[in-house]
């Protein structure tokens, strides 16, 4: 049973909600994602429009503030078209910088949730937490959305990611422009590649993605990542109070 809390979207709030809210519960959530190439069939926004419906979801069961999603991450299939990456030192300094106005604002749990992934990511994301750790009381959960889930729903635009879309923005899944096998990619020049390996050729989906997705498949696994994240919170909320 999910039990259903307001979701304070920060940016629809007036400063007095705010301050309400941040006493009842000082959580923020922070979703993080990328404009990068998905295919065809799916929107460059995928990763910030999934893991903002899945972070919005933990906020039901925990409550808590909502930051709207970002799209500054690290590489991302840089040469592909409509994919922005950004430096390390940038998003190192921007998760720092907001994690000191989190902290200024009452917060004492940060909820860190990325929906782009890859090593280059992840590792940095999970750096500035345990940076910024080390240095404050503030207790920081940083992962990307399938860690803890066995096996991990990661994929790249597969079909976690495709049925993800089509629980949570079906009319921009364009299933109609999937079909199994080489996929045509715009690029724009080598100097702008991230992944030598992936981007030197046309991309080339080696399943089914119309066979093997289903928004009942997205929908299901919202629900349990959602449960596994608002424990997580719930934890950390409870260190806090006992001063741990
Ligand atoms: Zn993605």
């Amino acid at each position: 049973m999910v039990e259903h809390h307001k979701v304070n979207k920060w940016e629809e709030l007036t400063p007095s909600e705010f301050v309400a809210a941040v006493r009842e519960r000082p959580v923020a959530y922070v979703p993080l994602g990328l404009l990068e190439w998905h295919g065809e069939h799916l929107p460059l926004g995928t990763d910030m429009l999934k893991i903002y419906g899945i972070v919005l979801e933990v906020a039901k069961r925990t409550g808590g503030v909502v930051l709207p999603p970002t799209f500054y991450g690290r590489p991302g299939y840089g040469s592909f078209a409509g994919t922005m990456v950004f430096s390390e030192k940038l998003v190192y300094d921007l998760l720092t910088e907001l994690y000191g106005q989190l902290e200024k604002c009452g917060f004492k749990v940060i909820v860190v949730l990325t929906g782009h992934y890859g090593p280059i990511q992840v590792d940095l994301v999970k750096k500035t937490a345990a940076d910024y750790m080390a240095r404050s009381k503030i207790k920081i959960i940083a992962q990307p959305e399938y860690e803890g889930i066995d096996p991990p729903p990661a994929d790249h635009a597969g079909k976690w990611e495709t049925s993800f879309g089509m629980a949570l923005y079906p009319h921009l899944v364009h299933m109609e422009k999937f079909s199994p096998g080489v996929c045509p990619v715009h690029r724009y020049g080598d100097e702008w590649v991230s992944y030598p390996r992936d981007e030197q050729t046309d991309w080339v989906w080696r399943e089914d993605l119309r066979q093997t997705s289903s928004a009942a498949m997205g929908a299901e696994m919202i629900q349990r990542i959602a449960d596994r994240v608002a424990g997580l919170v719930s934890a950390a909320l409870a260190e806090v109070e006992a001063g741990v």
